[in-house]
């Protein structure tokens, strides 16, 4: 016997063929997550079937009952039967459909999946019938015939107890009871652009409505019956396009709202070519804006539609998906992100009139003419194409790039992570709201240095100029109007960084290193960088000194550094996360140990405002866009990658020097550490010009002192030069 029984657990055990219902039942509760897919999945059948008015009742958060009504072309008689099977659908019939699809459905999937997780009726009429039909589904099959009843235009479906079936999803859906607060705002977002359909969402049993809107032709009267009337009256119209079909084409079309919106929380509803979506790139992009230009009012309320040529798009193949990535996706949000700014910008200038203005002269048009020419001048750079596997992204968490993928960009939440600090709790709470930040009066100050230290003509450059290419490791060459400069790309990133750790205090997003680093350990490896003879064990145990008690400095001052800078060092003494300063850039990995000395060192820890100031001048040159260490291997670094064979040769255990294959490895080029550092160089200068200057741009109070130290020189008018080549 017992012999038997091992026997019989040590086989394999036997792989079964699921029944039907229960795998329809597993990918039913894919599609249908929670109450709120199901509605919008009913509410998108309803659009589909180009309805003008669509009614939900809602009961027990969607539990109970979902009640989708609407005024569309009906279901035919004949397609009752096959309704809910899965992939039974009307809108495509082959997959080359799915390059043109407009209809928001199309896997057939949603009605099938309802009929697995609940009970679904459907009443229906087709136009000219004399009366509709009523029937009942069970797991994706008619329970009986459909019955003739009296019906009004349109279909109502009705979904009951949902996931009677499934007790754990019941039990958790049940106790988060805001469901029905997701469906009320999926709703009001959609009754803002479907503004030809009316909506309405109300609670079983409720009387009044808690969305409804009619059918309208203003958008802002659609926003204003949904929103409220103060949000209506805060926003300005905005707009945007771009036609070139090679790099970027879309149109843009939607509302903001100006200084006089306060809000706890960003509401951004966005569509892209009439989906629903969220890109929360594009959403931090703007908000970036915000803070930067109406700090007091730094939750926007935003309404944004997009459209694109279909193939940028991917379509929403899985049907849960709403983040969406968009070929050239970097170049359309700074496209949107530049006409926000100067959206907010002049609003501000009508309130307040301090503020100057910054609009380009007219002589800006002439800089576009000459624009041409002087592409002709420089095969360079400026006509470059982003390259293609920057432009797909699958999840624009997940930036492309050689650096990134050793890092992950994380939302860092002080509050939830603080709650039970009971002695910091007070000051978290003071700087819960951004405009709160500002009473901060050393951050103030420094704030304000720069804005009273700014260069007014320099700033007109850094607005307008265009970025032609790197001249060389250091300078970038630009164009500002009918003038060419050399611009010291080090210095400029250095005082940017600077200046946006001041101005994101307290509110950074976490880069979260995939391994924390030793404080200690990087402290020595600094010091020994910093030595002459680096390969000299002389002064090693003064370093380990140095280095334990940086270490214990930082750790004392752990707490403030993750607050304010999103620093954080654990209680081992180990660095393990960095703040965002740009967002879609992570800085030079090998510079940390330089950095973190230099928090050791360098800051002044006694007297507040200078305290700041130093961490925030240590970040900024940590954060700068050195050349990388490595060097440049298309200039005079070249040498340094050539590798001398004879030492790479084990085999026999003796130098190559004098074997005949001599002069070709001596030639050699390490492949490995030179396509390592081609991409350091590539990526440098990538970000350069895809996120330096157009944060620049937006960003950069650029002080008095550059213009006189070097950061700018200017090379040449245009007009000079043209002149020159005339007399050749
Ligand atoms: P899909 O929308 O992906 O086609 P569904 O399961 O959501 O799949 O719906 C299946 C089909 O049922 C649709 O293709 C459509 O023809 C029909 N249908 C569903 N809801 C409605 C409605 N409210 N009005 C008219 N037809 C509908
Ligand atoms: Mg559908």
């Amino acid at each position: 016997m017992e012999t038997e029984t091992a026997e019989v657990s040590l086989e394999p055990p036997k792989i079964q063929r699921l029944e039907e219902s229960v795998v329809n039942r597993i990918a039913a509760g894919e599609v249908i997550q929670r109450p709120l897919s199901a509605v919008k999945e009913l509410v998108e059948n309803s659009l589909d079937a180009n309805s003008t008015s669509i009614n939900v009742v809602v009961k027990d958060g969607g539990l109970k009952l979902i009640q989708v009504s609407d005024d569309g072309h009906g279901i035919r008689y004949e397609d009752l039967p096959i309704l809910c099977e899965r992939h039974t659908t009307s809108k495509l019939s082959k997959y080359e459909d799915l390059l043109s699809i407009k209809s928001m459905g199309f896997r057939g999937e949603a009605l099938a999946s309802m009929t697995y997780v609940g009970h679904v009726t459907v009443t229906t009429i087709t136009k000219g019938q004399l009366h509709g039909y009523r029937v009942s589904y069970r797991d994706g099959v008619m329970e009986h015939e459909p019955k003739p009843c009296a019906a009004v235009k349109g279909t109502q479906i009705m979904v009951e107890n949902l996931f009677y079936n499934m007790i754990a999803r019941r039990k958790t859906l049940q106790n988060s009871s805001d469901d029905y607060t997701k469906i009320v705002d999926l709703l009001s977002r959609l009754a803002i652009h479907h503004i030809n359909v009316g909506f309405s969402c109300r609670k079983h049993g409720a009387a009044r409505a808690d969305v409804h809107s009619v059918t309208t032709s203003s958008r802002l009267d659609s926003i204003r019956t949904v929103y409220g009337v103060s949000v209506a009256r805060s926003l300005m119209n905005i707009e945007a396009s771009d036609s070139d079909f090679s790099s970027s084409s879309f149109k843009m079309d939607g509302f903001i709202s100006g200084s006089n919106y306060v809000a706890k929380k960003t509401t951004m509803v966005l569509f892209i070519n009439d989906r629903l979506v969220e890109c929360s790139a594009l959403k931090r992009a703007i908000e970036i804006v915000y803070t930067a230009t109406l700090p007091k009012a730094s939750k926007p309320f935003i309404y944004m539609s997009i459209v694109l040529p279909s193939e940028h798009v991917d379509v929403n193949v899985h049907p849960t998906k709403r983040e969406v990535s968009l070929l050239n996706q970097e170049i359309i949000i700074e496209k949107i992100q530049s006409v926000v700014e100067l959206k907010l910008r002049h609003s501000n200038e009508a309130i307040s009139y301090q503020e100057q203005t910054v609009e380009s002269s007219p002589s800006s048009s002439m800089g576009t003419s000459k624009d041409l020419q002087l592409n002709n001048l420089s095969p360079g750079p400026k006509s470059q194409k982003v390259p293609m596997h920057k432009m797909v992204r699958t999840d624009s968490s997940d930036p492309a790039g050689r650096l990134h993928a050793y890092l992950q960009t994380k939302p860092h939440n002080h509050l939830a992570e603080k709650s039970s600090l009971s002695a910091v709790r007070s000051s978290v709470r003071q700087r819960r709201n951004p405009s709160e930040t500002a009473d901060l009066t050393s951050i103030q100050e420094l704030i304000d240095d720069i804005e009273g230290n700014c260069h007014s003509g320099l700033l007109e450059i850094v607005r307008h100029c265009t970025y032609i290419g790197m001249a060389d490791d250091v300078f970038a060459l630009l164009q500002h109007n009918t003038h060419l400069y050399l611009a010291n790309v080090v210095n400029l990133s250095k005082e940017l960084m600077y200046q946006q750790v001041l101005r994101r205090f307290a509110h950074f997003n976490a880069i979260q290193l995939s391994e924390p680093a030793p404080l200690a350990e990087l402290i020595v490896l600094a010091l020994k960088e910093e030595d002459l003879d680096p390969e000299s064990s002389e002064n090693d145990d003064l370093k380990e000194k140095i280095a334990e008690m940086n270490t214990e400095l930082l750790k004392q001052k752990g707490e403030m550094l993750e607050e304010y800078f999103c620093i954080k060092i654990d209680t081992h003494g180990n660095l393990s996360r960095l703040p965002v300063i740009l967002d879609q850039y992570t800085p030079d990995m090998d510079r940390v140990p330089e950095f973190v000395l230099c928090l050791g060192n360098d800051v002044d820890w006694e007297e507040e405002k200078n305290c700041f100031q130093s961490i925030a001048a240590a970040l900024g040159n940590f954060y700068a866009l050195h050349p990388p260490l490595m060097p440049n291997p298309s200039g005079e670094g070249l040498v340094y990658y050539k590798k001398e064979k004879a030492f790479t040769n084990p085999e026999d255990g003796e130098p190559s020097k004098n074997t005949g294959d001599d002069v070709e490895m001596e030639v050699d080029i390490d492949h490995e550490l030179f396509s390592e550092a081609e991409a350091a160089w590539a990526q440098r200068e990538w970000s350069i010009q895809h996120v330096l200057f157009p944060a620049m741009r937006l960003f950069l109070k650029p002080p008095t002192s550059m213009a006189t130290n070097g950061t700018f020189v200017q090379v040449a008018t245009l007009e000079k030069l043209y002149k020159i080549f005339e007399r050749c």
